[in-house]
């Protein structure tokens, strides 16, 4: 068979070329592995629209400084090269499920959701980090590690427990409660601009230090083992699309049946109907 050497030469060059893309490719990608100034981050500020967050009657809406300190969050961590989207960018309601899909959308994106605490006892205090992957340890680790170090409230521990928007996550997930705001000393904190600015600059640092922390065993503030247990939760997706005062009693009921049937972890908080979305 006689080979035409003009359609040799144009197979050559296809060949060749796909070889370069592929190799260009698989460079970039590589790049963005390393330089890490690539990630995204999925911000989410908690609640928002008619839902306030917090507990019934409680004075600061929670979804008023969720939102202050995501955005203060987002300059932090913009002004360090990542990419940052916000699941929520003013006074909104995002359902759940919305929240997840964004974040999911962004497959090597990391999430942080931000809250603030409430309890019927007004002595709780004491800022917490969840996690429910496992992969997302590290990064729970790194954030409580800042903001419980750099807070001026209580280390109430690296916890882990299947919120919506942690469980259905399918990037490393961390869910951060910023101190409990109906504590008298912590909303008084929750209200100072200044205050805000520094929880959102513990976060920062925490997202930056996400890759090391969790290898500095030596402080109290790292979650160190597997030891940290699954905490009871609710399905967030039914209770958060039921309004009535009704259904929200019936949720009490049986996240107070689920907590006396589990055992005491200090978490006081957990009775209370705010819980729905932590
Ligand atoms: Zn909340």
């Amino acid at each position: 068979m006689r080979t035409n050497p003009y359609r040799f030469r144009l197979l050559a060059a296809s060949l060749l070329s796909a070889f370069l893309e592929t190799l260009s490719t698989a460079h970039a990608r590589q790049a963005s592995k390393e330089s890490g100034s690539t990630t995204t981050v999925v911000i989410d500020a908690g609640h928002g629209g008619y839902d306030r967050g917090g507990i019934p009657g409680q004075r600061v809406a929670e979804k008023e400084v969720t939102l202050d300190v995501a955005q203060r969050l987002r300059k932090e961590l913009a002004a360090s090269g990542y990419r940052v989207v916000m699941t929520r960018d003013s006074d909104v309601f995002v359902p759940l499920g919305t929240r997840v899909a964004i974040a999911n959308s962004y497959p090597n994106a990391i999430f942080v959701s931000v809250h603030f605490n409430s309890a019927k006892r007004s002595g709780a205090s004491g800022i917490e980090t969840y996690f429910y992957d496992r992969d997302s340890l590290p990064l729970a680790s790194a954030i409580h590690y800042y903001v419980a170090g750099g807070a001026a409230s209580s280390n109430r521990n690296v916890r882990r427990r299947g919120y919506y928007v942690l469980r259905k996550n399918r990037n490393p997930a961390v869910l951060v409660e910023c101190g409990f705001l109906t504590n008298p000393s912590e909303a008084a904190l929750a209200q100072s601009a200044s205050y805000r600015q520094k929880l959102a600059e513990e976060i920062a640092a925490g997202v930056r230090g996400r890759n090391t922390v969790g290898s500095a065993r030596s402080t109290t503030r790292v979650a160190t083992g597997e030891s940290i247990p699954l905490q009871p939760y609710i399905d967030q997706t039914k209770v958060a699309k039921s309004k009535s005062g009704r259904s929200k009693r019936s949720h009490k009921k049986s996240s107070r049946r689920k907590k006396s049937s589990s055992k005491p972890g200090g978490s006081e908080a957990k009775t209370s109907s705010k819980n729905q979305e932590g």
